[in-house]
């Protein structure tokens, strides 16, 4: 490896900025469609987050991939390059640098179930086509210059030039020049245009192209801090504020603490606004309302709570982890991003746990009501033991009003059915989340929008955007590597073909 300062001020075909995922498949596809590259990362080594995914085992792709499984705010732009570069291209790419891919259930693995393998052969595949890799290169500032032109003297390109205006901040003639209309590719700059980097050790580099592939905001230890949002607003982007996604999510109950440690299976629904729905709470319970005064059993229920897709706004099912600041586990995981988008937009939100979410409604009333008729001689807490983890049990009877200790008999029998119904509806106020630092990743960055099909910015023609700096984020499950993979490999792709083109007609 290179470090910066050891080498000349040099002119590439391609820069790309960042040594993530994204930005090191970009490196090695621009590198062969026969353009010269530099890879330009901030840290002593790429690949840093790399390392932590999939527990180490690095999880690169589902064999179940669908548009559904991302979100973005262009979902067909999104879907496009998705479909241009899924799962076979990607276990192709992979297997051109030699790496073995194993599958389990969908999930696709390095057969040696080591990420420190596959950055191993995105490593030798970088250095197999000839990418100069530079690292503790921290990019501060990436600026275009129109009038800039390659083609000629070399003396020209060395010489320190007079910068012009940058893109963001050019006139509206020039603005609109750069911004093709929505729809349309952008178009190519040739070779009269290209960009410097300036590195915060006061370095610069010239790039006739330039791949921002700097990741979001997720575990900025590993080098993706945010800040190539502010390179890519400094080129005229827009950012749609990130939020933390692929987190844990913090709740209010004081419950919270006495459920910390417990994993069930279950469904977690999100809704939005109570006022709406305050009637149908369990504490408002109209479970079971027996035609006998509710003395005994439950002949004929009037309205099932358990009724649950009311007033829901999203839902997820796996195994919930419960823990003393709220909940977590793979399906809060999947709802995360959307519930910090709703909640920095000012929304009220509150999750509810269904620990029985594989009975209808009618089966479940079937199964609580055969319970109460055996209501007798037992304490509240034998009579409920056998439903659930016992710590969960605890907190639906605590809430319900009851003490596991006092005789069934005697108990409210109202207040018996709200812990049926609490097993089903057990609420949570939902007050924020783990920051960006637990987030496996972003969601918002770059808008869509705002690239062409080849990932071209639709701003400043001759940069290309890749990874997670896109307002793209995926599901748990591999989905996030794959458009790290996708969206590289066609942004890179793109870029050194394109510079090639150019090269080809100038010379
Ligand atoms: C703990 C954890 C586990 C995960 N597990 C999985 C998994 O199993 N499967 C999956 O699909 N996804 C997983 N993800 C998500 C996945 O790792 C990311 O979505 C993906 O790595 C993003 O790739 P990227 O190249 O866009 O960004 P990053 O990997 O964040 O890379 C960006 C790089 O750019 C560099 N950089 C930033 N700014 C600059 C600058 N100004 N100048 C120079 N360099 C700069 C950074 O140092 C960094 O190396 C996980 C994430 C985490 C945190």
């Amino acid at each position: 490896m290179t470090s910066w300062k050891t080498i000349p001020a040099d002119r590439y075909d391609v820069a790309v900025v960042g040594g993530g995922a994204a930005g090191m498949t970009a490196a090695i596809a621009a590198a062969r469609a026969g353009a010269r590259v530099a890879l330009l990362e901030r840290g002593e080594r790429p690949g840093r987050k790399l390392l932590m995914t999939g527990n180490g085992k690095c999880n690169l792709g589902n064999r179940d991939l669908k548009p559904s499984d991302y979100y973005s705010d262009d979902m067909a732009m999104a879907a496009s390059v998705l479909e241009r570069f899924g799962t076979e291209e990607t276990i192709a790419f992979f297997a051109s640098l030699g790496l073995m891919v194993r599958e389990r259930r969908g999930y696709l693995y390095p057969q040696s179930e080591q990420a420190a393998v596959v950055l191993d052969v995105l490593r030798y595949g970088l250095e197999q086509e000839g990418v100069k890799l530079l690292t503790q290169a921290m990019v501060r500032e990436v600026s275009c210059f129109p009038g800039l032109a390659y083609s000629g003297a070399a003396s020209q390109r060395n010489a320190s030039p007079q910068r012009t205006t940058p893109s963001h901040a050019r006139s509206e003639d020039q603005d609109i020049a750069c911004r093709p209309r929505s729809g349309q590719e952008t178009t190519d700059h040739g070779s009269g245009q290209g960009y410097i980097l300036r590195l915060d050790n006061g370095s610069q580099l010239w790039a006739g192209r330039v791949v921002l592939a700097c990741g979001g905001q997720a575990a900025p230890k590993t080098g993706s801090d945010g800040s190539g949002y502010a390179l890519a607003r400094l080129l005229g982007h827009q950012v749609i504020a990130p939020v933390p996604s692929l987190v844990q999510l913090h709740c209010g109950e004081k419950y919270c603490k006495a459920l910390a440690g417990v994993r069930a299976e279950g469904t977690v629904r999100i809704y939005a606004d109570e006022s709406q729905r305050r009637n149908q709470m369990p504490g408002g319970s109209s479970y079971c309302q027996s035609s006998n005064g509710g003395q005994k059993g439950c002949a004929a229920p009037i309205r099932p709570i358990w009724n649950v897709g009311d007033n829901c706004i999203m839902e997820e099912s796996g195994e919930i982890q419960l823990t003393e600041r709220g909940i977590s586990g793979i399906p809060v995981f999947q709802l995360s991003g959307g519930v910090n988008q709703l909640l920095a937009q000012g929304k009220k939100l509150r999750a509810e746990l269904d620990f029985f979410p594989q009975y209808e409604a009618a089966a479940y009333e079937q199964l609580c009501c055969g319970r109460m008729d055996h209501a007798d001689s037992k304490t509240v807490e034998t009579f409920f033991t056998g439903m659930l983890h016992k710590k969960i049990m605890g907190v639906c009877i605590r809430q319900a009003g009851l003490s596991l200790e006092q005789d069934v008999a005697g108990a409210d029998r109202q207040k018996l059915r709200q812990v049926f119904a609490l097993c089903r509806r057990l609420p949570f106020t939902v007050t924020g989340s783990h920051p960006f630092d637990s987030a496996q990743v972003c969601r918002g960055g770059v808008s869509m929008r705002e690239v062409d099909s080849q990932l071209q910015s639709r701003r400043s023609p001759g940069l290309y955007l890749a990874g997670e700096l896109l307002h793209v984020d995926g599901r748990c499950g591999g989905y996030n590597l794959q458009w790290a993979w996708a969206s590289g490999y066609i942004a890179g792709n793109a870029a050194g073909a394109a510079e090639k083109r150019a090269a080809l007609n100038t010379g």
